[in-house]
């Protein structure tokens, strides 16, 4: 089916105003942000809506990119575009730009945004694996005020997450800490394709020694954790090819990937511990080469 049901059409004009609505229409109400995910669901019926919210005009309060010492926070409705452009957001965390540079393609990212991106919840989405390796947090806002959760608690499974009826995610946060950096490797069939297996890796270093890792995997089932037992094979070690392989390892047992038109779950296992040994590979260059941090 090429068209969706019809639907009551509602524009809100701040976060407040679309928290309200959501709270007034109830289940059958949903906001709608880039729309690249919820109006395919409703053209095929897999989302049976009765009101959607449409939180563009929400760009002022939920469209930024702050830096603090210790933190980045990016509003929902940042689109894909923007994190692959901005230079500063790439400087300390150049995973964004590898991820970007492979999801979708340029229509889909003019208008997609990480707070839809998120909040669809889909297995393979690439940038739930970006959050969860650099350990962020996101904010729910909703009429009894706001919440922050860990990308652990956020995401709870497939197209599930925790914002709540009523509720809208508003910012993502990100913590900055000093002599690390990060990467993100994808296979897919084509470009623009959804991934068969993605990998990402931020690393942080001092005195030539790993201090901590955490990795992130999309579409090889739900991974939120960051991996805790790569980081502690790998802390205090010198980098170097056997302890990539050995965190590669470490991933593939961790993954819990299916077979399907992407290929085998076996496959997907191997690209797993490939993929993650190229990116903390990138990492490390990409802290070594710093002058910055
Ligand atoms: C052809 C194609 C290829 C794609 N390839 C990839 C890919 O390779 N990798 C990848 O990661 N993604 C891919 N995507 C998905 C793309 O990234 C979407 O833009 C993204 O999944 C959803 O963002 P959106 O802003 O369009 O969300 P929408 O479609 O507007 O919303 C998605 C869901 O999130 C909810 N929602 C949106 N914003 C909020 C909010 N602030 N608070 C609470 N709920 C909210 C909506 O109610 C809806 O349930 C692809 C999409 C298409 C169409």
């Amino acid at each position: 089916m090429q068209v969706p049901a019809p639907v009551e059409y509602h524009r809100a004009s701040n976060v407040t105003d679309a928290v309200g609505l959501l709270d007034r229409l109830g289940d059958d109400a949903r906001v709608i942000a880039g729309g690249h995910s919820l109006l395919p669901m409703m053209k095929l019926r897999l989302a049976d809506l009765e009101h959607v919210i449409d939180i563009n005009d929400l760009s002022d309060d939920l469209g930024h990119i702050t830096f603090s010492e210790n933190e980045v926070r990016i509003g929902a409705m940042v689109r894909h575009r923007e994190l692959l452009e901005s230079t500063e957001l790439n400087r300390y965390f150049p995973i964004f730009g590898d991820a970007e540079r492979v999801i979708a393609d340029p229509v889909v990212r003019n208008r997609g945004t990480i707070g839809g991106s998120l909040c669809q919840a889909d297995p393979s989405e690439d940038l739930t694996a970006v959050c969860t390796t650099l350990d962020a947090s996101c904010l729910i806002r909703g009429q009894d005020g706001e919440r922050l959760v860990t990308m652990t608690d956020f995401y709870r499974g497939p197209y599930e997450t925790a914002v709540g009826q009523g509720e809208i995610l508003t910012e993502i946060r990100i913590p900055i800490r000093p002599h690390g950096s990060s990467s993100y490797s994808k296979v897919e069939r084509r470009a623009g394709d959804w991934a068969v297996a993605s990998s990402g890796a931020a690393v942080w270093m001092s005195d030539g020694v790993i201090d901590d890792v955490r990795v992130g995997l999309a579409a090889v089932g739900p991974n939120t954790t960051g991996i805790p037992a790569i980081g502690e094979a790998l802390q205090g070690a010198e980098p170097s090819e056997e302890l990539y392989a050995q965190a590669g390892r470490i991933a593939s047992e961790n993954c819990d990937p299916s077979t399907d038109a992407r290929g085998s779950a076996d496959y997907k296992r191997h690209l797993v511990g490939e993929l993650t040994r190229r990116s903390l590979r990138n990492s490390v260059e990409r802290i070594r080469a710093q002058t910055w941090s």
